[in-house]
């Protein structure tokens, strides 16, 4: 079943990495995700065969033992493993965002220091913007970092980190007043740092305490977690890229590639809704024949195929414009949107068509109706890309006068 999604212009290495990603989806995911997932339980198996698939460095130079591959490849390769389980491309989304920031914005020796090892997956990172009483309203952020001699004190509590437990770097945003006194702008006397700790749960270093994982309606077997900093002190060359007040330009920049990250996943889930629905309609009986024979649910499978091809390809034309080089925030904003929105749309036509039997946990629809609403939310909920894509266009529209 892949008529649908198809993307034109795909050189040969892109073709081969693909097709064997399909592959490793089709025989080593959907076999068990739907069962690891009910269990909550961390898909180890699954991790160190996208280990050997290389997928961890996938996107990092291959001056640094990554494959040196495009965003384009990275986000085909994220949608189809969220086809097989979301929650597998959760595990490599926030990795893969600490991995680009540094690429970016790290000094030499942070990206010396960690990108080789985070190519192998040795060195798994999460990144942590949020906090219990804040999650779009970044400047809002209370977290804070204050140099002491060759270290920062790290104080505060974060909230929501993907792959909190599991991950051995996390990007932390803090406010640091170092050299930016009161009143300063909140987006300009922020910083990022980097905290190396052991994966776990409970006090994992002095001062920083992953209390576990918090129980999700869906997205599980991924851990996510809260994050207390409680005097975490650390040397003052984790400050990424060497220099304070920089640390929301650099989160931005990490959570645009991400939206892509986010809309590919939408394109994955929705994707696998329709192949589960247009195979069950195709063999359901009502009043003497198939399901699929009705036109009221032809209609529905021609919208959910429609939704599946328009969300793929805003969401390949906004990595196509960021491998190009140029700015990509109003197509990435404008391709999360619409593809997690799409999604959900897709997730529930393709519940409605299961009947009753989409409300057993039998069926795999029941796990996607669960996942589709994440994707509403992370990396920046709908009305926030509005808000974007609003802001955007009134900059290209301007009316001269
Ligand atoms: C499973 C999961 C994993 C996550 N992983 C991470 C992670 O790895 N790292 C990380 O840092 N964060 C993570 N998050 C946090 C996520 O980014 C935030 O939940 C998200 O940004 C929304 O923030 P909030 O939950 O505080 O909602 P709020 O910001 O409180 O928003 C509540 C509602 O108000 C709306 N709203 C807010 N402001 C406006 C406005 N100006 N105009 C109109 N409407 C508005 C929102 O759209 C939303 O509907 C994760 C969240 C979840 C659920």
């Amino acid at each position: 079943m892949t008529r649908l999604a198809q993307t034109a212009g795909l050189n040969d290495v892109q073709r081969e990495i693909l097709s064997t990603v399909r592959d490793f989806v089709d025989k080593e995911i959907i076999p068990v995700a739907t069962g690891l997932e009910h269990r909550d339980e961390y898909p180890t198996e699954i991790v160190e065969g996208l280990k050997e698939l290389g997928l961890f460095g996938l996107m990092i130079p291959e001056e640094y033992g990554g494959l040196g591959e495009s965003l384009l490849t990275y986000a085909l390769c994220v949608e189809e493993i969220a086809r097989g389980w979301m929650s597998v491309s959760g595990i490599i989304n926030t990795h893969f965002i600490v991995a680009y920031m540094l690429k970016q914005h790290g000094t030499q020796e942070q990206k010396d220091t960690f990108l080789p090892r985070m190519a192998l997956g040795e060195v798994r990172g999460a990144f942590s913007m949020s906090e219990p009483a804040l999650g779009s309203d970044v400047s809002a952020i209370t977290s804070k970092g204050v140099r002491d001699g060759e270290e920062y004190v790290l104080n505060g509590q974060k909230m929501w980190l993907t792959n909190g437990g599991t991950s051995s770097l996390v990007a932390v945003l803090c406010r640091s007043d170092e050299g930016h006194p009161e009143g300063t702008a909140p987006h300009k006397s922020m910083t990022t740092f980097l905290v190396e700790k052991e994966p776990g749960f409970g006090e994992v270093l002095p001062g920083l305490t992953i209390p576990g994982k918090i129980d999700k309606m869906g997205y599980k077997g991924v851990d996510t977690t809260e994050l207390i900093m409680d005097g975490l002190r650390i040397p003052a060359n984790r400050v990424l890229g060497g220099t304070t007040g920089r640390g929301f330009y650099q989160m931005m920049d990490g959570v645009e590639v991400g939206r892509v990250n986010v809309a590919a996943r939408g394109c994955g889930v929705a994707q696998r809704a329709f192949e589960l629905g247009v195979s069950y309609a195709q063999q359901r009986q009502t009043f003497g024949k198939p399901i699929a024979q009705h036109q009221a649910i032809q209609f529905k499978l021609a919208e959910m195929a429609t939704k599946v091809e328009a969300a793929h390809a805003m969401m390949v034309n906004a990595a196509r414009k960021k491998d190009s080089g140029e700015r990509n925030d109003l197509e990435a904003g404008m391709a999360k949107y619409l593809a997690s929105e799409y999604c959900k749309e897709v997730v529930e036509d393709a519940f409605r068509i299961h009947g009753g039997y989409g409300f057993s946990k039998e069926y795999e629809i029941e796990r996607l109706y669960r996942e589709a609403p994440m994707l509403l939310i992370g990396e920046g909920t709908a009305e926030i890309q509005k808000m974007i894509i609003g802001r955007r266009l009134l900059e290209e529209y301007r009316i001269q006068g």
